[in-house]
């Protein structure tokens, strides 16, 4: 819970969500014109998505079962009765001179998301609907002087608009239940949640109000694409109504978009000045009605989400909370970890998938799909460690040349001669030979200073270039230097 100190006392955030993402589908909601991202201006605008007359919308029968998938991944009901409206406005981008959505009557119901706020903290936000909805095409403005054009491109394209109850209370959690809602969404391929491509924005909803008192006004800010920027927008509006109300005034309901780069809010419209949409269903559409058969048919074909494979990577592998958090946060990832740990220790799996493995992909801004080191390769340099034949340290050196030059793990300690000394009368040597150029300090660590042990061990493993085995080493130097 954010806190925000006024000088009359403590102030709570308050936030609820309304996430539009773009349904993962090749055609429009209406009609049959391509979706594809990038694609020149008005290449991919059906007779319908331009609202020439006499053209009628059909349901895409794909995009509903999307949208019941994503339901069912926010474990919500779903509405075997639901109705598309017109919201009527008038716009450039907007041929119609409407939308088609769901209002009164939406596809899904009520749900709940769990975020994993670390160290074992969970929160329950409470999801309130998701309806379908069309999207609107795009005005050009920077393409001539005194001239606008518009791009029809987006125009029908189906949305999913997932609404939350106010039950969020801070940037934090904000940033968790976005990422949360993306990772569902992508494990149910039902959008693709590219922020940065505009298939999923947010409008943020923010007021504040005393601990545990009614909840104040709020103002919409409209059209987030970044995390960042959602978490941004926030701390600067709830430092704003705070000034406001400190100082006995009042806030106004109103919208409000975020300035990126000022990392400020400014007024859109207020309350009066909002649309009167003048909703009605559809006559062009038929009430969308459903049987318990079918969504249970689509039931049946969802994935593991990511709440049910954390608990299952945590019971069988015996990995941390944290862990398993970070790999079920893409499926990719966690695929990956499984096949590295299967049949193998599973905690030294996640700590090279997580450590090494992870930190080498983003230093390099590489996918799994292009990693140089796949799940195999990675494996076999684990056995490596497993049957002594390398240290841990010197695993670290081949895996920076595995992930350079693609190389397995067993070639490259054969061709650059790592693997470890095990012989133990070698060690004994090289041991001797650190003993007897120190003798000062053999005679230190005898007469008490037990800090030495270290010095002699890190010789020990200096002289031996990194590769005599650390056990075995503890174990003769402890023998020798008695005790
Ligand atoms: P509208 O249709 O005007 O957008 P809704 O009732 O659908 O209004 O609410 C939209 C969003 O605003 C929801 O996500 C809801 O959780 C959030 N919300 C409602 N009341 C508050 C409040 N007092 N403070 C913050 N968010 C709120
Ligand atoms: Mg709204």
């Amino acid at each position: 819970m954010a806190v925000i100190q006024g000088a009359t006392g403590d102030w709570e955030m308050v936030i609820g969500l309304e996430v539009h993402a773009q349904v993962t589908s090749n055609s429009k909601l209406f009609s049959g014109a391509a979706t594809s991202f990038g694609a020149a201006p008005n290449t991919q605008v059906s007779l319908v998505d331009a609202a020439m007359p006499g053209m009628l919308p059909v349901i895409n029968r794909y995009c509903i079962e999307q949208a019941i998938r994503t339901g069912l991944g926010l474990k919500a009901k779903i509405n075997l009765h639901s109705v598309f409206d017109r919201k009527n406005y008038f716009y450039a981008d907007l041929p119609q001179g409407y939308q088609i959505s769901q209002f009164l009557q939406p596809i899904v119901g009520e749900g709940v998301v769990t975020l994993d706020m670390g160290e074992g903290v969970t929160r329950e936000i409470g999801i309130t609907r998701l309806h379908l909805e069309q999207d609107a095409g795009k005005s050009l403005h920077d393409q001539h002087p005194s001239q606008s054009y518009v791009d029809l491109n987006r125009s029908g394209i189906a949305l999913m608009e997932i609404v939350s109850e106010p039950d969020l209370r801070s940037p934090e959690e904000v940033a968790a239940y976005l990422r949360k809602i993306r990772t569902i969404v992508r494990y149910l391929g039902t959008c693709d949640g590219n922020m940065d491509e505009g298939s999923m924005r947010a409008d943020v909803n923010v007021s504040m109000r005393r601990p545990g008192e009614e909840y104040g006004t709020r103002c919409e800010i409209k059209n987030i694409n970044s995390i960042r920027f959602a978490q941004q927008a926030i701390n600067y509006e709830a430092r704003r109504q705070v000034d406001i109300l400190e100082d006995g005034g009042a806030i106004a309901q109103e919208t409000r978009l975020f300035d990126s780069r000022k990392g400020e809010t400014r007024s859109m419209r207020s309350k009066e000045e909002s649309h009167d949409y003048r909703y009605f269903p559809d006559p062009d559409l038929l009430p969308l009605v459903l049987t318990q058969e079918e969504v249970d048919a689509i039931e049946a074909t969802l994935p593991e989400l990511p709440d049910a494979k954390k608990a299952r990577l945590i019971a069988d592998y015996g990995i941390g909370d944290y862990e398993a958090g970070v790999l079920v946060a893409d499926r990719v990832r966690a695929d990956f970890f499984e096949a590295v740990a299967k049949n193998r220790d599973s905690k030294l799996a996640a700590n090279w998938v997580i450590g090494e493995f992870f930190g080498a992909l983003n230093k390099a801004e590489k996918e799994i799909s292009i990693s140089p080191v796949d799940a195999d390769a990675l494996g076999g340099l684990l056995d490596l460690i497993s049957d002594d034949t390398i240290s841990g340290r010197i695993a670290k050196d081949v895996f920076e040349v595995m992930f350079e030059t693609g190389k397995s793990a067993a070639d490259i300690v054969e061709e650059k001669g790592l693997k470890q000394v095990t012989d133990t009368g070698a060690i004994e040597e090289m041991i001797q030979a650190v003993l007897d150029a120190n003798e000062d300090k053999v005679e230190q660590y005898k007469g008490g200073k037990d800090k030495l042990f270290g010095f002699f061990v890190g010789q020990v493993m200096k002289a031996s270039g990194g590769k005599a085995n650390p056990k075995a080493v503890n174990e003769i130097l402890r023998a020798k230097l008695g005790g």
